[in-house]
C-alpha cells in the first residue's frame, strides 16, 4: 500500500473491487472477448456497486469520492487482463460521463448522468473522424441551427462503446469558419433517426465495441447542446488531461500486472538445471523494467493527486501517457520474450496484453501529439488554460 496516496478505505475497496471482478466479470471475460460484445447484465451490476458513480455527486446518485478511487478502478481493471472490457467501463465512466457532468445542464444530468451512475445508460465519446483524429480542430461534422433544433451532418470514427452505447456526445462545428472557436458539444440519443453504427474489427482491445457512426440529417433538440455553444474545443481539451492521465495509470497497472505474472512465471520455469529468474541476463532486464514501472507509478500518483486538487495538469498528463504507455508497451514486449513459446500462446495472458497495449500510443492523442504539446510547453513556453465557466 502507498500510504501517501491511499487510506486504509481505499485499501478496502480495492480488495473488494477485486474479489468483484474475479466473481462477476472473469468468468465471462473469454466469451466477450470473443465476440465483441459485452453483456448488458454487467454494465447495471457495475452500476449497482456504484462503481460508475465514483467521483459523480450525490445528487445524481454517484458517491462523491476522492480520485484515487478512481485510481484504483483503473489499475483494477487492467489486472483481469482484457483491455477492450476496461476501456469500455472507463470510456463509459470518464470520457462520455465526464463531458455531461461539466457541460451537462440539470434537466440533461437528470436524464443522463443519473442512468449512467446507475447503469442503465451507457454513453460514448464522439470526437474522432475518419478525415483525421489528431487534428481535432480541423473536424468536419457540422452542427447547423434551424429554429428550436440543430441538425447534424458528417461522421466519427474509432468511437469506443461506439455501436452498444445508449447515448453518443458528439463535437460538431456550429461555425465552421472559426476553426477550434466554432465548435460545440451535443448529446444525443442512439435511436434518434439517421444515426448509423457500424462495427470495427481490429487488433486488440476486442471486447469493445469499435464503431465508424454516420450522422445523416440527424435532427436533435436545441437543448441538447452542453454547455456554450462555440466552446467545444476548449471543452475537450481541458478533459483531454483527464483522459491521458487515465491512460497513463491503465499504462502502469498494465505493465505491473505483466511484470507480476512474469516474476511468478519465471521462478518456476527451469533451463539449464536453475529457475530462469537466476539468469543475470534477465534480472538485469526485471531490474530496468521495475525501475520505469516504479517511477511512472509514483509520477502517476502525484499528478493524480494534483488533479484531484484542481490542478490544470495538461503537461504531466501529457507526459504521464507518453511515457506510461511507452513503458508499458516495452515491459509487455519484453515479459512475453521471457515466457518463451508460451509467451505466443493464446492460453497465457502475453499475448493479448501485446495487442491491447499497442493501442495505449495511439488512442486519446498519438504520442506525437503528445510531444507536440509538451514541446509547445517547455520549449516555447507556452500556457494553456482551461475552459473558462
Ligand atoms: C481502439 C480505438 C478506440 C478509440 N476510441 C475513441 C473514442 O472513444 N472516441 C474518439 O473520439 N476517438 C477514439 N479513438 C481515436 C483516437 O483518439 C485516434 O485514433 C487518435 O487520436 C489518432 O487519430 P487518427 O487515427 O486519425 O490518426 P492521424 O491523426 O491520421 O495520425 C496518423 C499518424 O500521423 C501522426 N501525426 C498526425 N499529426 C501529426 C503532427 N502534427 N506531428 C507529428 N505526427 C503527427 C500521428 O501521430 C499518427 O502517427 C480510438 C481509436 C482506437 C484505435
Amino acid at each position: 500500500m502507498n500510504s501517501r496516496y491511499f487510506t486504509e478505505e481505499h485499501e478496502l475497496f480495492r480488495k473488494s473491487f477485486q474479489e468483484f471482478l474475479q466473481k462477476e466479470v472473469v468468468p465471462h471475460i473469454e466469451k466477450w472477448e470473443k465476440t465483441g460484445t459485452i453483456e448488458r447484465f454487467i454494465w447495471k451490476k457495475f452500476g449497482e456497486m456504484g462503481y460508475f458513480g465514483l467521483k459523480y455527486p450525490e445528487q445524481y446518485g454517484g458517491l462523491g469520492l476522492d480520485i484515487f478511487y478512481t485510481v484504483i478502478f483503473l489499475e483494477e481493471l487492467q489486472k483481469i487482463n482484457s483491455g477492450g472490457f476496461a476501456a469500455a467501463m472507463w470510456a463509459h465512466s470518464y470520457l462520455a460521463m465526464t463531458h455531461v457532468n461539466a457541460e451537462g445542464d440539470e434537466e440533461i444530468k437528470k436524464n443522463y448522468l443519473t442512468p449512467s451512475v446507475e447503469g442503465d445508460k451507457i454513453g460514448c465519446l464522439c470526437i474522432s473522424e475518419p478525415f483525421g483524429g489528431s487534428d481535432v480542430a480541423g473536424m468536419k461534422t457540422t452542427a447547423v441551427k434551424k429554429g428550436d433544433k440543430y441538425v447534424i451532418n458528417g461522421s466519427k470514427t474509432f468511437i469506443t462503446n461506439g455501436v452498444y452505447s445508449d447515448y453518443l456526445v458528439v463535437a460538431a462545428k456550429t461555425n465552421p469558419k472559426a476553426h477550434n472557436k466554432g465548435m460545440s458539444i451535443f448529446i444525443m440519443d442512439r435511436e434518434t433517426p439517421g444515426i448509423s453504427a457500424t462495427k470495427l474489427d481490429k487488433l486488440g482491445w476486442r471486447a469493445s465495441d469499435t464503431a465508424e457512426i454516420a450522422f445523416d440529417n440527424v435532427e436533435i433538440p436545441a437543448k441538447n447542446l452542453m454547455g456554450e455553444e462555440g466552446k467545444g474545443f476548449p471543452y475537450i481539451m481541458q478533459h483531454f488531461a483527464f483522459e491521458r492521465l487515465i491512460m497513463g495509470i491503465n499504462g502502469h497497472a498494465r505493465a505491473e500486472f505483466a511484470l507480476d505474472y512474469t516474476l511468478n512465471y519465471m521462478s518456476e520455469r527451469v533451463a539449464f538445471g536453475k529457475t530462469i529468474d537466476k539468469f543475470q541476463a534477465l534480472r538485469h532486464s526485471i531490474a530496468d523494467m521495475a525501475s520505469e514501472v516504479e517511477m511512472c507509478k509514483e509520477f502517476n500518483y502525484s499528478v493524480a493527486d494534483r488533479l484531484g486538487k484542481g490542478e490544470y495538469v495538461v503537461k504531466e498528463a501529457s507526459m504521464s501517457k507518453l511515457l506510461s504507455t511507452k513503458i508499458a508497451d516495452n515491459v509487455i514486449y519484453q515479459c512475453l520474450q521471457f515466457l518463451g513459446g508460451y509467451g505466443y500462446m493464446e492460453d497465457y495472458p502475453l499475448a493479448r496484453m501485446s495487442r491491447d497495449s499497442r493501442l495505449g500510443p495511439i488512442g486519446g492523442g498519438t504520442s506525437e501529439i503528445l510531444r507536440e504539446v509538451i514541446a509547445k510547453m517547455v520549449i516555447d513556453k507556452k500556457e494553456y488554460k482551461p475552459a473558462a465557466k
